[in-house]
């Protein structure tokens, strides 16, 4: 049996929308989907999802470090981007390649010798683990960043790339597909 679909469709069905979906018997025996409990906030992947499957490690540099070393740096952790601290707790600064790049087509190689202090972005933007992927998502496209700092109580505590995120959201609506399937083809109850 078919299980029958709410009024506006798949429509209705926000990027907020999380699992697991529901099911429940009409009295005439129909099998209905409970789309109320789908466009729930409570099921919300949040960045604390991120960091359980990554890990809290944040590879930082301090605002001394020239950068010729932070080249180094970004090429044996094979990243984009460093979180600028001066104890590895507190959130000074970030500095991606893209400022690397920029600061080269500006000033030149000269840049190579100049502290990380140089080029980096002060006003960092950061988020909580309770953040949702979704919010975190947003913010990375309307401010056109890739890499968001997670930060507890003034401390650092993770660090989410656009690739995290990505792969996070992919697996999310790769499970929701299958759930899916699963109902209208009858082979989950
Ligand atoms: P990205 O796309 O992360 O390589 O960074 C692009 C630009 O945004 C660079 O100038 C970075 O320094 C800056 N940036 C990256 N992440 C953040 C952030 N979370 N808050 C503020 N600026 C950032």
């Amino acid at each position: 049996m078919v299980p029958s679909l709410p009024a506006g469709g798949f429509a209705g069905v926000t990027a907020s929308s999380r699992r697991p979906l529901g099911t429940e018997r009409a009295g005439d025996g129909a099998l209905h989907l409970t789309w109320g409990r789908l466009l729930s906030e409570d099921w919300a992947m949040r960045i604390s999802d991120v960091l359980r499957a990554k890990g809290q490690q944040v590879v930082t540099v301090s605002p001394d470090t020239v950068v010729s070393q932070l080249l180094a740096v970004l090429a044996e952790h094979g990243i984009g981007a460093v979180v600028v601290s001066r104890e590895g707790v507190t959130v000074d600064g970030i500095v991606s390649e893209r400022d690397i790049v920029r600061a080269l087509a500006k000033r030149g190689a000269a840049i190579l010798s100049e502290p990380v202090s140089a080029i980096h972005t002060a006003d960092v933007v950061t988020v909580t683990p309770e953040a949702s992927l979704e919010d975190v998502e947003r913010l990375m496209t309307t401010r056109r960043f890739r890499h968001v700092p997670v930060v507890v109580n003034g401390a650092l505590s993770g660090l989410v790339s656009i690739g995290d995120v990505v792969k996070e959201r992919i697996d999310e609506l790769e499970t929701e597909r299958s759930t899916l399937a699963g109902y209208i083809t009858g082979e989950r109850v």
